[in-house]
């Protein structure tokens, strides 16, 4: 696709979704700079299920936008489990104020967003490792607000995630639309992690030709400091949450 057709589509996806605040032409072009460099990545080893630029301008960019105006001005933000840079990589090129560190298990996916932050020049630290390791280290408790999207199951994510939010920070989990039962299940977690259920937004992604996805946007405020115990490892979280 031309630069000039990717201009159009930013254009016509971010005004379809309440978004054209955060474009600007450098902004833009960034952006297709790093949809080049996946693409062409992702067809020697595997980043993303979704690749035609209309697919990743909306299910990704837009998709991980949807929760933009919840990420505070400057906010320091880890994504977990960012995979092949979502939100990560919208975040950083739209939101230039967000300090974000992306962390992920598999090794060669962190090697990518490096090499893509450099090549498309936005600003990122990419961290490999287990987030239930990681989270024992000195990134334990630091983060403004904790982020992910398609990661695990919420009473999963949480206890992932949580461990890495600050007092009085938060998690802003991107979830799909049927959170009702998850979100059940993951009461008891969030209560013994420390967190507190603020804000769960409905978001409407819309798509050209009129479809529209839903999603919810969860808010959980750390209100009390993660117990030492926790994460678990990944076995345990896996076979009994909390
Ligand atoms: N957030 C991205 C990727 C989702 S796929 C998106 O929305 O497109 C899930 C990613 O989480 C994979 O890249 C996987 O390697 C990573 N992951 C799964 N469990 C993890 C863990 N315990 N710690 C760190 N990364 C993990």
């Amino acid at each position: 696709m031309e630069e000039k057709e990717y201009c159009q589509l930013f254009s016509d996806a971010f005004q379809l979704n309440g978004l054209s605040g955060l474009l600007t032409a450098e902004r833009v072009n960034q952006a297709v700079r790093f949809i080049d460099y996946l693409t062409e990545e992702n067809q020697k080893y595997n980043l993303t299920a979704i690749c035609d630029p209309i697919s990743i301008v909306y299910k990704h960019f837009v998709d991980s936008l949807l929760a933009s105006n919840l990420f505070s001005g400057n906010a320091s933000v880890i994504d977990i489990g960012c995979g092949g840079g979502f939100p990560t990589v919208p975040l950083a090129i739209f939101r230039p104020d967000l300090h974000i560190t992306a962390i992920d298990s598999t090794e060669k996916k962190i090697r990518f967003i490096d090499a893509a932050s450099r090549i498309a020049g936005f600003s990122v630290t990419a961290i490999s490792g287990r987030a239930e390791v990681l989270a024992t280290s000195d990134m334990r408790e630091k983060a403004d607000i904790g982020t992910s999207r398609a990661v695990a199951s919420l009473p999963i994510l949480v206890e992932l995630c949580l461990p890495f939010a600050r007092l009085g920070g938060s998690l802003i989990a991107m979830k799909g639309p049927d959170l009702s039962r998850e979100l059940k299940e993951a009461k008891n977690a969030i209560k013994i992690l420390g967190g507190n259920i603020e804000d769960i937004q409905s978001a409407s992604l819309r798509l050209p030709h009129g479809a529209t996805e839903q999603r919810n946007l969860l808010v959980v405020r750390k209100i009390s400091s993660t117990p030492l115990q926790y994460p678990r490892a990944f076995g345990q979280i896996k076979k009994k949450h909390l």
